[in-house]
């Protein structure tokens, strides 16, 4: 029997580019594990401000950074939009992105060697936490793209949403994403770049696929 291949496959990009539909659906794809590591700056972001706490108070955020609990990352509080503002603001904080650094290297290590591969989801993935993954995207769309899929995102959740609030908060949070000296969001040199503004979900996962095969055969 041949051996599964093991594939670190990573998907980087700004919020609501669609990075996680086609990582999620990647990992299905190649029976894969996934992670979104948005989701553990985001349960560090949720556990200082229910300490009452400043995100961006560099001990409380590494406070909670050391002590986050897998359990804070399945609750819906976690996509609230106060909570993705408060994920971005831990998230500048060094010591807070080295505490999660070790937490996703050994679970790509981990996937790679129980499933044949893992799938992550992130801003810095290819460039910091995984650099020699074996296929890099970078995921991005327009700022107004992303802003209109934020809105009916939060629409369908039941959740009132104003167009231009939602717009200056990514706005917002694209500026300490992309400007922060740490990890900024960006893609690695040898990451294709998928611009999904005017694409379907499925033209995006076909571009990947064909991507991630050349990088199978290599
Ligand atoms: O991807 P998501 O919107 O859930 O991420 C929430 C926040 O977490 C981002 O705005 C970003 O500041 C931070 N983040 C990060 N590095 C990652 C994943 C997320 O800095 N790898």
């Amino acid at each position: 029997m041949t051996e599964k291949p093991r594939l670190i496959i990573t998907v980087d990009g700004p919020s609501a580019a669609g990075k996680g539909t086609l990582a999620r659906r990647l990992a299905d794809h190649f029976g894969f594990e996934f992670l979104d590591t948005g989701a553990l700056y985001r349960g560090v972001g949720l556990s200082v401000l229910r300490q009452g706490l400043d995100p961006a108070d560099e001990n409380a955020a590494t406070a909670a950074a050391k002590a986050l609990k897998p359990e804070i990352l399945g609750e819906p509080a976690l996509r609230a939009e106060e909570t993705s503002t408060a994920a971005s603001k831990v998230a500048a904080i060094p010591s807070v992105r080295a505490a999660i650094l070790n937490w996703q290297r050994d679970f790509a290590r981990s996937a790679a060697r129980n499933s044949g591969g893992a799938v992550l989801d992130g801003r810095d993935i290819g460039t910091v936490v995984c650099p020699d993954a074996d296929a890099k995207l970078f995921v991005t769309a327009s700022l107004e793209a992303r802003a209109d899929r934020r809105v009916k995102e939060l629409q369908a959740r039941g959740e009132t949403a104003i167009y231009a609030r939602v717009l200056q908060d990514m706005q917002e949070r694209d500026a300490r994403d992309q400007g922060r000296s740490i990890s900024p969001t960006k893609p690695a040199t040898d990451a294709l770049t998928i611009d999904t503004s005017d694409l379907t979900a499925d033209q995006v996962f076909e571009r990947a696929l064909a991507f991630i095969a050349t990088k199978m055969k290599a």
